[in-house]
């Protein structure tokens, strides 16, 4: 058996172009809307992912400034700055890039982002709103994560997806949006006795975990749909998820690729979601926010 490839691109294509569409009727109103990724680090793989958001965004007529405070930059400076940014109407998106300076810890900074503008789900108050089943945007790779299912078809209605990875980012709130569709969800992570035996039971896998190949297999039952969260550089400048495609392909039912999969998906949403802070921002209501969030 070789596995159906969950492709993302023509789900994102689709997203931005919806976007841009938006977007344009935004900036017609005299309100282009405009997103800012702060930055504070010199990692590469980071830099690229940021550069990458920057030029998907400028594509959509979206506005991206990226405010590089350095690697070495204080917390104190990271929280004025996210503070500024709040409170300028200018601005609709705000996304803290990760990682951080020692020191500086996600959860304690990204609470200065307005509630309103955190489209990339980091404010406590973003993640509560979402297990409280309350409007929230969501962290866009755990979206993406649904979204990509529900492209492809998947009815998540009663099926047992394994998450695996509880991050604050992507697996703890893609288990809140898989349980909002009816699935029953499992968490593991790296304390999880016998992980191949809890996500070959399960109908879905999902990959979180940041360990090129750790899914193989052994892990996933004769079928299973797979998703690929994990981005892993490889030494020869390219990427690999966290799943052992090879192996895996041939007994899983589906599986995301990467790259192509979970991750254009994502910064396809992470567009989307700042045409709608813009739109609630602006009351347009010719311009109707899209998706959820
Ligand atoms: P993270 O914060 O490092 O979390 C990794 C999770 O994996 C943790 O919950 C950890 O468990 C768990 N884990 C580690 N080793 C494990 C093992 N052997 N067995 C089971 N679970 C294990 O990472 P993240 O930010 O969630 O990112 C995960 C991956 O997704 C990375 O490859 C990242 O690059 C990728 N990612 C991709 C996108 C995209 O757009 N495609 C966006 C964001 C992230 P503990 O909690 O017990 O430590």
């Amino acid at each position: 058996m070789s596995a159906r490839v969950l492709s993302g691109k023509e789900l994102a294509a689709s997203i931005r172009a919806e976007a841009a569409e938006r977007a344009a009727a935004l900036a017609a109103d005299g309100r282009p809307p405009k997103l800012a990724v702060v930055v504070a680090t010199a990692d590469e793989s980071s830099a690229w992912y940021v550069r990458s958001i920057a030029r998907a965004a400028e594509k959509a007529g979206i506005a991206c400034d990226i405010v590089d405070l350095g690697a070495e930059a204080a917390p104190g400076l990271i929280r004025d700055t996210l503070t500024a940014l709040s409170a300028d109407d200018e601005v609709h998106g705000i996304i803290l890039q990760t990682p951080l300076p020692q020191g500086a810890k996600l959860e304690d900074l990204a609470g200065a982002i307005a509630f309103e503008k955190d489209v990339d789900g980091a404010n406590p108050l973003s993640l509560g709103r979402l297990a409280a089943g309350l409007p929230a945007f969501a962290p866009a790779t755990a979206e993406a994560v649904v979204a990509i299912l529900d492209h492809h078809e998947v009815d998540l209605t009663g099926l047992h997806v394994a998450m695996v990875g509880r991050s604050t980012v992507v697996g703890k709130p893609a288990a809140h949006l898989l349980l909002d569709r009816n699935a029953t969800v499992t968490v593991c992570h790296s304390r999880t006795r016998e992980l191949p035996a809890v996500t070959s039971a399960a109908d879905v896998v999902v990959a979180a975990v940041g360990r090129a190949g750790l899914i193989t297999a052994e892990h996933v039952r004769a079928g299973a749909v797979v998703v690929d969260v994990g981005t892993n550089p490889t030494e020869d400048g390219g990427l690999v998820g966290d799943v052992d495609a090879v192996a895996v392909a041939d007994k899983a039912g589906a599986l995301t690729p990467v790259p192509g999969g979970v991750g254009p998906v994502t910064t396809a949403l992470l567009l989307r979601h700042t045409v709608n802070a813009a739109v609630n921002a602006t009351g347009n209501a010719s311009v109707q926010a899209a998706g959820r969030g």
